[in-house]
């Protein structure tokens, strides 16, 4: 059974309307299942979904397109606070599975910030504190106009590494999504191929584990779940039971408030 058929769609919605902020904050490591959770869960609720980590990805993507060395800590605050990011919802003429449309100077990079070259270098960019105070400032204007509910959409779901705990602390739900590394880099790699980049699973899991460690260390904003965070470990679970589980825990928290 699915989650859309499990809930009905309507009480979903007026779940989404009593939340107050209307904010949600999803976090967790690469290929947690996270953005696939809050894409699906901003669709019930007719949310924005805000994926934080396409911002990170974009600056790496303009950082490397222009040359900069992702070592040069000022060049690289700079171009962060000066690239234009503009996220917006798939147009009908671009359904090919992505979740936004990401565009960096005016140009479509939603595909281009997938590139290996970017996983490689984006926790290496990201952990700069000049580039976090760009982004995070942008998150939060988009999460704040959002939260109190009187925007084109009801609410906002943010994912990303740091939303619950920097971005959007008074969200009013906060997730944090895990699941084995081995399952994650086996869903990345399974992903890969589906887009006919065939990589060694080896590499793509110790690829992540790096990410993640990077991710975790660095000393502004790390990866960490709030202290007040709903963990949900997706090892073994599809998206939708996932999204089921998530939808109970909204459904308690409105309750509870
Ligand atoms: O979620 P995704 O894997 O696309 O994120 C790419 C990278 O962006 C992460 O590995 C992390 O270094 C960075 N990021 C971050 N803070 C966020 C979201 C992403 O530092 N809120």
């Amino acid at each position: 059974m699915t989650a859309t058929s499990e809930f009905h769609h309507q009480d979903i919605l007026a779940l989404g309307r009593q939340l107050r902020p209307a904010v949600i904050a999803i976090d967790g490591p690469a290929a947690s299942g996270k953005s696939t959770l809050g894409f699906r869960l901003a669709g019930l609720l007719d949310y924005l979904f805000l994926d934080t980590g396409v911002m990170y990805r974009a600056v790496t993507w303009a950082v490397l397109a222009q040359g900069i060395a992702c070592g040069d800590e000022a060049a690289v605050g700079d171009c962060a606070h000066a690239v234009d990011i503009d996220i917006r919802a798939p147009g009908a003429d671009q359904q090919d599975g992505r979740h936004t449309t990401v565009l960096v100077d005016g140009r479509d990079v939603t595909w281009l910030i997938r590139a290996p070259e970017v996983d490689r270098n984006v926790s290496v960019v990201s952990a700069y504190p000049e580039v976090r105070r760009a982004l995070t400032a942008k998150q939060r204007q988009i999460a704040h106009r959002y939260g109190r509910g009187d925007a084109d959409r009801p609410g906002i779901v943010l994912v990303g590494r740091d939303t619950g705990t920097v971005v959007v602390p008074d969200a009013a739900l906060k997730l944090y999504v895990d699941a084995t590394p081995e399952e994650r880099a086996r869903r990345r790699h399974r992903e890969l191929e589906k887009q006919g980049k065939p990589v060694d699973y080896d590499q793509v899991l110790a690829d992540m584990i790096r990410r993640d460690r990077i991710d975790s260390e660095r000393a502004v904003a790390p990866l960490r779940p709030a202290d007040d965070a709903i963990r949900i470990d997706n090892t073994g679970q599809d998206a939708g039971a996932t999204l089921a589980q998530a939808v109970r825990v909204l459904r308690q928290k409105v309750a509870s408030d």
